[in-house]
């Protein structure tokens, strides 16, 4: 499916690294007419990124750390003052550690909670700010992870559970001002972020998965644009799975195991 979103500023956080979810949204954008401002904690790969992406279209880019309001706040102001009214904000960003709850610093703790949840908050309160005007939609990275939940990456779980319940209410808050809020859910993708478990479980993973292959960004791409887009008016407080049916049932191999 192709999307229109000429005249349209998009906004993605954790954008940086060019084999992660938040750049594939932000060059889906981009090919689809919009401007784009890529923010990240990384400068270097912020301007990697923007080197490779610049031949689509008009991209700035910013360093923000997403858990920080002060820093939140300066890129909001900034990109107005640069690019314009925000129409779309994609909360991408996200950290992914692993350990056992019960083992976790509390350092950890916090840092899995302020990158992954309160980001969402910091960032929402400006795009209530900055859409207000005309209306806009907020798009909120989840998880498989936020429905389940995850031996080993416990905190990772409820901190993309708590996206899920807060992205609802942001939705309805939201909603008298003609701001949409969803969320995607991601399954296994290819990235920087999954490629140690890929590599030590692949073929396990492959096997809870109905479509018997991983996820590429892209594929979580696409489902940003048809969420962020006009064919999704009526949308809000709602998630799509970008998982190829992972756990659709309890045995998602059987069918490819036959004769
Ligand atoms: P990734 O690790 O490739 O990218 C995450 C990006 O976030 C990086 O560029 C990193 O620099 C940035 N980031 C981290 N902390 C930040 C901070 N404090 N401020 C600003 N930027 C920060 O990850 P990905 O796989 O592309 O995941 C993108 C999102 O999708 C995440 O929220 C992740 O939890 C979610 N997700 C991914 C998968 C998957 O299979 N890859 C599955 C479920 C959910």
């Amino acid at each position: 499916m192709s999307f229109d979103f000429k005249g349209k500023t998009v906004g993605v956080t954790g954008a940086a690294g060019i084999s992660g979810i938040g750049f594939a949204i932000a060059k889906k954008f981009l090919e689809s007419g919009a401007k784009v401002f890529l923010c990240d904690l990384k400068e270097q790969a912020l301007q990697e990124a923007q080197k490779e992406l610049s031949p689509l279209g008009e991209v700035k880019t910013y360093v923000m750390d997403v858990s920080k309001a002060d820093s939140v706040r300066d890129v909001f102001a900034q990109a107005k003052k640069e690019l314009g009214y925000i129409d779309i904000f994609v909360n991408n960003a996200g950290i992914y550690p692993q350990a056992f709850v019960c083992d976790m610093e509390e350092e950890l703790w916090d840092a899995v909670m302020n990158v992954n949840l309160k980001s969402i908050f910091l960032c929402a309160r400006e795009c209530s700010r900055y859409m207000k005007e005309k209306g806009g939609v907020i798009l909120n990275a989840a998880s498989y992870a936020s429905l389940l939940g995850s031996a080993g990456s416990g905190a990772y779980a409820a901190s993309k559970a708590a996206v899920y319940s807060l992205t609802k209410t942001l939705a309805a808050e939201l909603a008298p001002y003609r701001i949409r809020v969803n969320g995607y859910i991601p399954g296994v993708i290819k990235t920087g972020m999954t490629a140690g478990v890929i590599r030590s479980k692949g073929e396990e993973l492959v096997d809870a998965i109905a479509l018997h292959r991983l996820g590429k960004p892209e594929d979580v791409a696409n489902a940003a644009a048809f969420l962020a887009s006009l064919e999704a008016s009526y949308l809000t407080g709602t998630f799509i799975e970008i998982s190829g049916g992972k756990l659709c049932v309890q045995n998602p191999d059987f069918p490819w195991k036959q004769e």
